[in-house]
């Protein structure tokens, strides 16, 4: 089994220590050559999301990385990575890959609390470590998407078909669960 890991912005690298932890195999996604080996599930990291569009576009990754959430491929989407499933992002008239029927606001826990830590129940996974940084949460979820997590009355974990969004950065904290969620999609 072998993951790749959007790396043209943000945290790709500490997902890539977890799947070494893991002794998962991987591989970083930069650029159009990068989509000619193979792969069974995709880790779109946190970061910058305006960012991640823009670069993803240009670089023309964009398109085939669509296609192949669309054709099935697992995806692991923390915190931007969230921001680009949505189908909806608030305030904004475009979004980017839209392959998650769910609306989110961005930097949602406003300046005064844009970061911190907390413990929560994930379904599937437990009571996990949550590490929030500037994160967004879902306002709205269609049918057909399941609620994995909510805290402090938001939504901040879901899973809709073959995709897994997290607001939170499970790839900060050494509690590997959440990746295991994610691989055993991909197996
Ligand atoms: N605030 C960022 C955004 O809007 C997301 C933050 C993160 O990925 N930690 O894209």
């Amino acid at each position: 089994m072998k993951i790749g890991i959007l790396a043209v912005q943000g945290a790709f690298a500490e997902h890539g220590a977890v799947l070494d932890a893991m002794g998962i195999p991987h591989g970083e996604i930069r650029c159009k050559e990068d989509l000619q080996r193979s792969f069974d599930g995709i880790i779109l990291p946190g970061g910058e999301s305006t960012v991640q569009g823009k670069l993803l576009r240009e670089l023309e990754l964009f398109s085939p990385i669509r296609q192949w959430i669309e054709g099935g491929m697992p995806v692991l989407a923390t915190c931007a990575g969230m921001i680009l499933l949505a189908q909806k992002i608030e305030g904004q008239d475009d979004a980017y890959f839209q392959t998650v029927p769910i609306t989110v606001r961005r930097n949602a826990y406003g300046r005064q609390l844009g970061s911190f830590h907390t413990e929560d129940e994930c379904s599937g996974a437990g009571r996990v470590p949550m590490t929030f940084i500037r994160a967004p949460y879902v306002t709205q979820a269609e049918k057909g998407v399941s609620i994995l997590s909510t805290v402090q009355g938001h939504i901040v974990a879901v899973r809709y078909q073959n995709q897994i969004a997290l607001s939170f950065h499970p790839e900060l904290d050494h509690d590997y669960r959440l990746h295991q969620m994610f691989l055993d999609l991909c197996l």
